[in-house]
């Protein structure tokens, strides 16, 4: 069986780093850890949720092409480093949980990727969700609630939707679908 590309795309709160966590744990897939400038959130490790990175280092490895794909929200740059994802796919099936144009970028330079839209149940859900992380303040929360239409607006060019309604129901389907395309022979 091949090893695959997932790609793991939804609006803020949905439960995008719930579900790669659990997937990752449980299944034995590698998670790419994002380079990104902005500021790490209470709990947050360097190197674990994501590499920190100035801003002149940032541009510096997009300069090098250090990054698989890149991209700027909220006012700060995130990016998939080309290096890791590359080395861990010779080896295991790999997780990216980045953003719909992140996701639309990787599949133009890998085809063979597999685009997942991880879809709320309810635009009220993710709102509850955000509160509930308490890692933002009610103007990013809106901020972030503004967004959803424009990423939800892409599902038509991903590969599959998955709703998170029941996280363990998520989780089940994306095994699912990682198996599915893991035994595909193209
Ligand atoms: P994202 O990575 O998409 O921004 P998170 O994984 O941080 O979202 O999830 C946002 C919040 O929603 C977290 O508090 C998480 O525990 C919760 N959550 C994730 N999935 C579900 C679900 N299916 N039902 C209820 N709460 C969920
Ligand atoms: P947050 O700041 O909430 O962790 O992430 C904000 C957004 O950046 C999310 O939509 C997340 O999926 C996206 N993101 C995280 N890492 C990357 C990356 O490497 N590339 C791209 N394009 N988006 C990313």
């Amino acid at each position: 069986m091949r090893n695959v590309l997932v790609v793991i795309s939804g609006p803020s709160g949905v439960g995008k780093g719930t579900i790669a966590k659990i997937l990752t744990e449980r299944n034995g897939y590698a998670l790419s850890v994002s380079c990104t400038t902005r500021a790490p959130r209470t709990g947050e490790v360097d190197g674990r949720e994501y590499f920190f990175i100035s801003r002149d280092e940032f541009l510096r490895r997009v300069k090098e092409n250090g990054f698989l794909e890149y991209s700027e929200h909220f006012e700060n740059f995130y990016g998939t480093p080309k290096d890791f994802v590359e080395k861990q796919l010779k080896q295991k099936d790999v997780i990216l949980e980045i953003d719909v144009n992140g996701g639309l970028n990787v599949k133009k330079t890998y085809p063979q990727a597999i685009l997942v839209m991880i879809v709320p149940p309810s635009l009220e859900e993710v709102r509850k969700r955000l509160i509930k992380r308490n890692t933002e303040t009610e103007d990013k929360i809106e901020l972030r609630m503004k967004r959803i239409s424009y990423e939800l607006g892409k599902q038509s060019l991903y590969d599959y939707s998955v709703v998170n309604d029941d996280l363990e129901t998520t989780v089940e389907r994306l095994t699912e679908i990682i198996n599915e395309e893991k035994s595909r022979k193209n």
